[in-house]
């Protein structure tokens, strides 16, 4: 194999190994350039940017309580599929599940997020995000306790 011949592919957006690329990013072509994508990134910050744009345009109305249960609802299966992943330290599903779960959880970050831009810091977002970070801290910590 030339250097002529080897896909080029660059990094971006893509925080995983090059060689689980395939089984966690998909492949977005630009003219002769390609990029590899997390595939769970895509379907999180562009359904969450979206949310949050239809937001501030449409002011829907719901409360911030609304929003909470809104996120825990969406982000709850997503976020067992990441955690069942990060366990078993391999992809589990098709590429395209990964970007639909990401699309979930982006939605209920979007009106997580849409409702702290509104009212900063209200019970709903504060109560979301400390149960995120310590559920999330929870599964990569007992992951490398188990493993190593
Ligand atoms: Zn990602």
């Amino acid at each position: 194999m030339t250097t002529s011949d080897r896909p080029r592919y660059r990094f971006f957006l893509a925080h995983h190994n090059h060689s689980e690329c395939s089984s966690k990013c998909v492949s977005i072509g630009l003219g002769r350039l390609k990029f590899w994508v997390c595939a769970r990134c895509l379907g999180v910050y562009s359904i969450m940017a979206l949310v949050i744009s239809l937001d501030m345009i449409l002011k829907f109305n719901l409360s911030d309580t609304m929003r909470a249960v809104g996120f825990f609802l969406l982000g709850t299966a997503p976020w067992a599929h990441w955690a069942l992943e990060h366990f078993r330290r391999r992809s589990v599903g098709p590429v395209f599940l990964k970007t639909i779960s990401g699309a979930f959880l982006g939605f209920g970050l979007g009106l997580l997020l849409a409702g702290h831009f509104r009212n900063p810091w209200n019970h709903g977002f504060t109560f979301s995000i400390l149960m995120l970070v310590i559920g999330s801290s929870a599964v990569v910590f007992l992951e490398s306790f188990f493993r190593d």
